[in-house]
């Protein structure tokens, strides 16, 4: 279907369902298989996260489908989008689940996965680009840096039942790993600053909140773990947001390249010594 490559893709076969990541936004960050799979698919059933540039990629024949909030009415539960999957591929459709991100981080794809397993189904898992690594080097900031940190950590900051996940072992968070990046965690940004404060990490620390990152809307606000909550509520930031907390932040004074397409001079040492507070506009 894509013409012209040196070697073959798989095609997305009739029955069968493929599992794709979208990535966090730019439609530039579709894999080759992902942009495959939205040429050939018969439905593509989709989740709010999802880009409308990558939508728009999907055969004009494709039938579309939503599967997340709107309007104020209830949302599809995870066993009827699994049950809508599986009746599709029962029906020989070309079946896309088209989610944001990556499948299989913090987006249920391994729940969808094993109802079609259990169904029989055959499917591929196509990994999409996360947003806690590709969103945030939107904002210019990289999740490891030699200098800074040999650990990262991917947390949610909402559980089962909405709240802060109660399993989270703060203490070894706050000293086991220098940069945290937390998904689904501005509304309770407070509470996971004051966790993590109690447990040990600086106020000062560096942190960052990245709105709608890799999208024509991006916004990133930075600022300090002490006073992240109180930011992001004065900057009215918008869903969905990332946290990411520690001195990757600081390097953005060297590496905002969509920043520097819009004029910002970017300063090749952004870690020095008495640098350390440059990258935040509220010091
Ligand atoms: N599977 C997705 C994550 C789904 S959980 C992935 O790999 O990225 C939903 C959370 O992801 C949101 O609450 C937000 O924290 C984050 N997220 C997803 N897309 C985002 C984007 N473009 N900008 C900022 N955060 C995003």
């Amino acid at each position: 279907m894509i013409d012209d490559l040196p070697f073959r893709l798989p095609d997305l076969e009739p029955g069968w369902v493929w599992l794709v990541g979208a990535g966090p936004g730019d439609p530039g960050l579709v894999s080759l298989l992902g942009f495959q799979a939205l040429r050939q698919a018969d439905v593509v059933v989709y989740d709010a996260l999802v880009d409308p540039r990558v939508i728009a990629l999907a055969a004009k024949t494709a039938r579309l489908e939503f599967a997340g909030k709107r309007g104020g009415r209830p949302s599809p539960t995870q066993p009827d989008i699994s049950a809508r999957l599986i009746r599709y591929a029962r029906e020989r459709k070309r079946v896309l689940r088209l989610k944001g991100g990556d499948p299989f981080v913090f987006g249920r794809g391994g729940e969808e996965a094993l109802a079609l397993v259990a169904a029989r189904i055959p499917f591929r898992v196509v990994p999409g680009i996360t947003s806690g690594i590709g969103g945030l080097a939107y904002a210019g900031i990289p999740v490891t840096h030699r200098d800074t940190n040999h650990v990262v950590t991917f947390i949610t900051g909402h559980g089962v039942t909405g709240d802060v996940p109660d399993e989270l072992d703060w203490r070894a968070l706050a000293s086991g790993s220098p940069v945290l990046v937390f998904y689904m965690a501005t509304k309770h940004l407070g509470r996971i600053a004051d966790h993590l404060i109690a447990a040990g990490r600086s106020a000062d620390d560096a942190a960052a909140v990245v709105s709608r990152a890799a999208t024509e809307r991006q916004v990133v606000v930075e600022t300090t773990l002490g006073r992240a909550a109180a930011d992001v509520a004065a900057a009215q930031v918008e869903p969905p947001a990332l946290v990411v907390i520690g001195p990757v932040v600081r390097l953005r004074a060297g590496l905002d390249w969509l920043g520097a397409l819009a004029g910002r001079v970017l300063d090749p040492d952004p870690l020095r010594v008495n640098a350390s507070s440059a990258g935040n506009p509220f010091a």
